[in-house]
């Protein structure tokens, strides 16, 4: 609550309500990612690059499953029709706040060919834009040294898996629950960095009301800017998207008179914004996987128990890590060198003293709630109803052609099979069905031609 009196404008009680942490399994999805109908052309190009088979296709629409999707935004991509976007805040929404901060990650410094990460920093505050630039990578820095801790303390699972990206973490809990516990609970560093720059502001600027604004790659951080997992509330205040950001600097560039400080963390830090820079920055024994099919195939090696060896698994959800995030703006390849030049170049650079006496324990650094799975293949919530909707399920897949064609709408025909059950879809929404059933119909007309009616005496062709 903050109170401020001021002679002739009265008594003001500003009262601020946030919840605290909570179970948030149960509530239903906030997602980025969202589907322009209008501009959806019904023609499955998407369904099939689904991680989570979450999309379908009916009456020449696409759909999402908001309880299978994971914000991946793989969907973005392959959609030729720009009819999946992913919605963030927009820049305008700088004016709602008092002591603006830019969480700027590390993939940020990969787009640019032409300007250097120290004027990039220095055009974000320009011309109204923000008050102050805080590097994600500080945090990245801290949250390092908490997951070496953790795993070295951990030995009873193996291997343990960051969950640094939030599509990778949604993804466990939809369709690998059976991997929850090896997820290392540590908070991501866009939700270190928020509360750093946040508590740094309020030391230096205290009559001012700071808010965080992460620059965000890709619409699953913008998801868990908004609902966080692990814990009840983030402390990010708000997420626009890297191409926005991106363009401000580019119209502003030229305002620049000197450059920010740069580097303010250690080029492991910063490395975290490609594929290998978690890994590299950790040092323990492990493998950095990226790509969400990727993230999947590895998955299922960890679920069979055939990397028990590995100590510690990065894994990020787009191709190439947070460079290839769809709503960065440069090549992916080309991001990742040149963001793995900067960090080369800067790797001996010291940690930032802001994190200095953070102890790798601090709860501050750790989830205050528990990850639960999100199950998603529910047939029916009683469970003889369910056993009976399975044994329907098989029936109608047998039925099926097994061609996984997707011309039905639905990425497989087990999915289609799921669809027809829970009244979805139906039999005749698969081509190859409608096909059987207009050879049957054809036939039966064809019969029902050559009968003569008994009254004309001649022969039937049915006797
Ligand atoms: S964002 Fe990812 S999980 Fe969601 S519908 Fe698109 S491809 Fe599927
Ligand atoms: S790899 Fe990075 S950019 Fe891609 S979804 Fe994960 S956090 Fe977002």
């Amino acid at each position: 609550m903050e109170i401020s009196s001021q002679l002739g404008t009265g008594t003001h009680v500003v009262c601020h309500i946030f919840p605290g942490p909570q179970e948030t399994s149960a509530l239903p999805y906030f997602h980025s990612v969202k589907l322009e109908t209008d501009r959806c052309q019904g023609c499955t190009n998407c369904i099939k690059s689904c991680p989570t088979e979450a999309i379908r296709v009916r009456d020449g629409k696409a759909f999402i499953l908001e309880d299978r999707c994971i914000d991946c935004g793989e969907c973005i991509r392959r959609c030729p029709n720009n009819a999946k976007v992913a919605v963030a805040d927009g820049w305008d929404i700088l004016d709602t706040f008092d002591y603006k901060i830019a969480l700027v990650a590390p993939s940020f410094y990969g787009q640019f060919s032409d300007v250097p990460p120290a004027i990039a920093k220095a055009a974000l505050c320009v011309d109204g834009g923000f008050d102050e630039v805080f590097d994600v990578a500080i945090a990245a820095d801290l949250v390092t040294a908490a997951m070496r801790e953790y795993v070295k303390a951990r030995k009873s699972v193996r291997p343990l898996i960051s969950t640094s990206c939030p599509a990778v973490l949604r993804f466990i809990q939809v369709e690998y629950p059976s991997l929850l516990k090896h997820l290392i609970p540590c908070e991501a560093p866009m939700e270190i960095a928020a509360w750093l720059a946040k508590d740094k502001a309020k030391v230096e600027h205290p009559e001012r009301s700071p808010a965080a604004v992460f620059i965000s790659p890709c619409p699953a951080k913008i998801t868990a800017a908004r609902q966080p997992v692990g814990r009840g509330r983030s402390n990010v205040d708000a997420a626009i998207s890297m191409d926005q950001a991106y363009a401000w600097v580019k119209r502003h560039v030229s305002q620049v008179t000197a450059g920010a400080e740069f580097p303010e963390s250690s080029g492991y830090g910063l490395g975290w914004g490609r594929s290998g820079g978690e890994l590299m920055a950790i040092d323990l024994k492990g493998l950095a996987v990226d790509g969400i099919m990727h993230v999947a195939s590895v998955f299922e090696e960890i679920e069979k128990g055939a990397l028990s060896d590995v100590d510690f698994v990065e894994a990020q959800a787009c191709s190439g890590g947070c460079v290839g995030g769809c709503l960065a703006v440069a090549n992916p390849f080309v991001a990742k060198a040149r963001l793995t030049d900067l960090a080369q170049a800067n790797l001996e650079a010291p940690p930032n003293p802001v994190i200095r006496d953070i102890s790798p324990d601090d709860p501050a650094l750790w989830m205050s709630v528990e990850i639960l799975p999100r199950p998603t293949f529910r047939l029916d919530e009683d469970a003889q109803e369910a056993r009976s909707k399975l044994a329907e399920l098989e029936r109608v897949l047998k039925e099926l052609p097994g061609l996984d064609c997707g011309s039905c709408g639905a990425p497989t025909c087990r999915a289609f099979a799921e669809d027809v059950v829970l009244g979805r879809g139906t039999l005749s929404d698969c081509i190859f069905k409608l096909r059987q059933r207009l050879e049957t119909l054809a036939q039966e007309v064809k019969d029902l031609a050559g009968i003569r009616p008994p009254a004309m005496g001649g022969p039937t062709s049915k006797p």
